[in-house]
């Protein structure tokens, strides 16, 4: 069966060892743009998630034993194919996820083809060492693991995907990916593109379904070498749970309540800039800096510059390239969100800006939310909002900062400012974050690690780490005076 969404024909099938394979369950998939149904997807579960490893263990069989020259060729194919459909895949990924139109053609869609190109071409640099041992050679080399399980959320979903799939693929294992339920068509184009690119039947596959049927299913099933799990910290407990059961390595990319200090020797305009970015993909961006805390003698200005800014946010249909911010996800989130901020409210935070769902707009838009004096210790401090939705706190010395930075479950990222090189360093040393931004945010080169410290996260992704992981790493040791050399 297939869909036709913004102009374009969408399979709404599963994608099993090359073909397009119906389910007798099917869901509704809802636009977050009018939440009408834009597409009815097949709605897998065990047995297909069986047939989706099965065909992914036949096919590494071969795939497994091409060099490294064909797959970074065939890796480049993908994003080659990716740029042509660049205008359909952004029109698609902005109808079903609600992201901007004009960030999925400037940023996120050449990033997913940037995901195969780069991983292409540090395959071909992986460095094999030798070290030597009494004159044995001790030779390490990266392998193909086997079947990768990829379990993917709904925001930026191309992206998340494909920063999962192409080091999967360049390390020459299968995969078989199950897409976030919320937004899962932009995962069947990209399997059609994979396919005119070239990749051979069951190299890569795709099974539909909910988190609890087709999700669980994937997470629990035997027949994989790795799994890897971008999401809610409680849906990760679980897939962490299934993966324990069968020993099969995990990589878990969670959660985060990301804070953002602003030093009052700061350059104020940048910080109030960035903060304001915060609402960028309607605040549902795992790395969102929803905790801003500022030094107190510059609060007020810093809060009057912020308000200035956030105040000219255009909020709208994320197709008209005016928009700044769009709708959420889906009705259910948006009631999340909803309780979160009534809550607070109710419990004394003062609304600085927004506080409500967008009345004028209705649909799915709630109106970009900065609370200031939360209650301390309260929920909207320490779970994870996902909304346009940033809290304001102040302190008064380093110490305070780094107390109130510091005092979360995550640690997905950081972000400070400073005009203080001694201050940057120390406070950046101080930080439990994976990643943390010095007076800039959101930079990341790709060879550099990325991933969660406490909660939002096990392991990393990005450059060698993204091989460490999907790879098998062997020691061969060789004897003096061996046969090879
Ligand atoms: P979610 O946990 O509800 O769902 C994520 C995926 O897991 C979906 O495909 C879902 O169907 C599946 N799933 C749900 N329950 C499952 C189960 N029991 N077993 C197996 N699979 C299951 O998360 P979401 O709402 O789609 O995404 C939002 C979360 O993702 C946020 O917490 C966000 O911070 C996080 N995230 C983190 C990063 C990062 O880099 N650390 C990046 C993107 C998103």
């Amino acid at each position: 069966m297939v869909a036709t969404v913004a102009g374009v024909r969408i399979p709404e099938d599963h994608w099993i060892g090359g073909d397009w394979v119906a389910s007798a369950r099917r869901f509704t998939d809802l636009s977050p743009l009018d939440e009408q149904p834009v597409a009815e997807l097949a709605a897998g579960g065990a047995a297909e998630v069986d047939a989706a490893v099965t065909a992914a263990r036949r096919a590494f069989r071969d795939f497994s034993r091409t060099t490294r020259e064909e797959r970074a060729e065939l890796l480049h194919a993908i994003a080659d194919e990716i740029l042509v459909r660049l205008d359909h895949l952004a029109a698609v990924e902005t109808v079903d996820s609600g992201g901007l139109l004009r960030t999925h053609l400037r940023v996120t869609l050449p990033r997913v083809a940037h995901h195969f190109r780069f991983f292409a071409d540090r395959l071909l640099e992986l460095h094999h060492p030798d070290f030597h041992l009494r004159a044995h050679r001790n030779h390490v080399s990266w392998e193909p693991a086997g079947v990768c399980g990829l379990i993917t959320p709904w925001h930026s979903p191309l992206p998340q995907a494909t920063w999962r799939i192409a080091p999967a693929l360049a390390a020459g294992n299968t995969v078989v990916l199950k897409p976030a339920e919320w937004a899962p068509l932009t995962a069947a184009l990209l399997c059609r593109i994979t396919a005119e690119a070239g990749l051979p039947d069951g190299v890569l596959n795709l099974v539909h379904g909910t988190g609890e049927q087709a999700g669980a299913a994937l997470a629990a099933h035997p027949g994989l070498a790795r799994l890897a799990f971008t999401g809610s910290a409680a849906a990760g407990r679980r897939v962490a749970a299934a993966a324990g059961a069968t020993l099969t390595p995990v990589s878990l990319e969670l959660g985060g309540k990301s804070p953002i200090l602003v030093f009052a020797d700061s350059d104020l305009d940048q910080a109030a800039a960035i903060a304001v970015e915060q609402f960028d993909h309607a605040g549902q961006l795992g790395r969102t800096g929803a905790r801003l805390l500022v030094q107190r003698q510059v609060a007020e200005e810093f809060t009057t510059r912020f308000l200035v800014r956030a105040n000219a946010i255009r909020q709208g249909d994320p197709r008209d390239v005016r928009t700044d911010v769009g709708p959420q996800i889906h009705r259910e989130h948006l009631r999340r969100i909803d309780g979160y901020v009534s809550r607070a409210l109710a419990a004394g935070a003062r609304p600085l800006l927004g506080g409500s769902r967008n009345a004028r707009l209705g649909g799915l838009y709630f109106q970009p939310t900065l609370l200031a004096d939360p209650p301390p210790g309260g929920e909207i401090l320490t779970e994870q909002v996902l909304g346009p939705v940033l809290t304001l706190q102040t302190f008064e010395t380093e110490a305070q900062a780094l107390s109130l930075a510091n005092n979360s479950r995550h640690g997905l990222t950081a972000t400070v400012f400073t005009g203080s090189t001694e201050r940057a360093r120390r406070v950046s040393a101080s930080l439990v974050a994976g990643t943390v931004w010095v007076n800039c945010h959101a930079v990341r080169d790709l060879r550099a690690p990325y991933g969660g410290a406490r909660q939002s996260g096990i392991g990393r992704g990005g450059g060698q780490w993204s091989f460490d992981f999907y790879c098998e790493v062997k020691n061969t040791v060789f004897a003096p005076d061996g046969l090879l050399d």
